[in-house]
């Protein structure tokens, strides 16, 4: 059997920010065992990739590229089914993306395994430790057998800035025949022009209801235009059509992690906390010095954000003179 293996995503021909931050969880866990994780990157064509990923912490980069390697569920299986058996290894990390999402449980089911899934803590053991309930509870998995699959939530671990290498490329080619793939690659998904990620965001504003009404939602968008944040919101924002959906932060929103997360107006619900709390530094403006949000906070403002908004947008915008 042999090491801690991680999964890299493409992402429109660059790897995607999520998969830095599942090979800090791939290196979490090779720590244990004093190695380095060893990352996959899959496709048709993988050499930049590969070449991108081996400038990052980890001990070697293995290319599985095949022709029939565009993304399709059954491709990927095929291939990772095959990869698995040649090396043995004892954990695969993925990050917990809708692609991952779409094939990993299925790998999974044919090598008779589990996924753990949208893991966001790893303990001694290891353990591996994830929300269940909306955030209400956390549960704790270990691992018996061998390999380990489990997907790391978006923001949980924080991504290696450093970069090291660069680390040894190799190539596996697996044998794929175009009839074991059911499904036919179609464009692959691009959302539309205003889409945004938050997920990448170094900076964001992210109002609630403590706004109010929507004619008031000027005063933060001020305030983001002037750090040059994105702006979010929580879910009563966006279920009133104020902001767009894929601006809402939360459970059943973007998951996030920038580097400053502004919270104006918002209580903290644990399905709004679940979204943000990985966050490297959270200020939270809130009337009520109760509000749980400020149990997450590293500062805050207790006080009324028709007063502290513009204010502090006003000397944002001074001290950038
Ligand atoms: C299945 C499910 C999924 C959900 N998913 C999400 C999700 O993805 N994202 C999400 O955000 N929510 C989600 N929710 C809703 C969540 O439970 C909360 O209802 C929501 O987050 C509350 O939004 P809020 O903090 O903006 O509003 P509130 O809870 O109403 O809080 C408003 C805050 O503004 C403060 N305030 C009011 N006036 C002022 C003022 N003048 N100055 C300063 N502060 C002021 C108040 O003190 C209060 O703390 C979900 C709920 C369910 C059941």
């Amino acid at each position: 059997m042999s090491g801690v293996y991680v999964v890299l995503e493409d992402r429109n021909g660059r790897i995607g920010r999520i998969s830095f931050e599942a090979i800090a969880a791939a290196n979490i866990l090779a720590a244990q065992s004093g190695s380095k994780p060893t990352a996959i990157v899959i496709g048709t064509q993988t050499e930049a990739l590969a070449a991108e990923a081996a400038t990052k912490s980890v001990g070697k980069v293995v290319r599985i590229e095949h022709a029939l390697l565009s993304y399709t569920p059954d491709g990927y299986n095929a291939a990772l089914k095959q990869f698995i058996a040649a090396e043995s290894p004892d954990t695969i990390v993925f990050p917990h993306t809708y692609q991952v999402r779409d094939y990993a449980p299925a790998l999974a089911a044919r090598l008779g395994r589990v996924l753990i899934g949208d893991v966001t803590q790893i303990a001694e053991g290891p353990v591996f430790i994830r929300s269940l309930m909306q955030g209400r509870l956390s549960g704790s998995y270990k691992s018996s057998g061998s390999p380990t699959l489990i997907s790391v939530q978006s923001g949980a671990f924080r991504a290696e800035e450093g970069q090291s290498g660069p680390a040894e490329i190799a190539t596996f080619t697996p044998s794929i025949e175009a009839s074991q793939i059911r499904t036919k690659p179609g464009e692959p998904f691009r959302g539309a022009a205003q889409t945004v990620d938050l997920s990448s965001a170094p900076m964001i504003v992210a109002v609630g209801r403590g706004i109010r009404e929507e004619g008031n939602l000027s005063l933060v968008q001020d305030l983001a235009a002037s750090l040059g944040a994105e702006i979010a919101a929580s879910r009563p924002i966006c279920d009133n059509g104020w902001l767009p959906i894929e601006r809402q932060v939360g459970s059943s929103g973007q998951t996030v992690a920038p580097k400053l997360y502004l919270a104006v107006g918002i209580s903290g619900a644990i399905q709004h906390l679940v979204g943000m709390k990985g966050s490297q530094c959270i200020v939270a403006i809130n009337k009520d010095a109760e509000a749980p949000i400020f149990e997450v906070a590293d500062y805050g403002i207790v006080g009324d954000l028709f007063e502290v908004v513009p204010a502090l947008t006003e000397a944002i915008k001074s001290a950038r003179q």
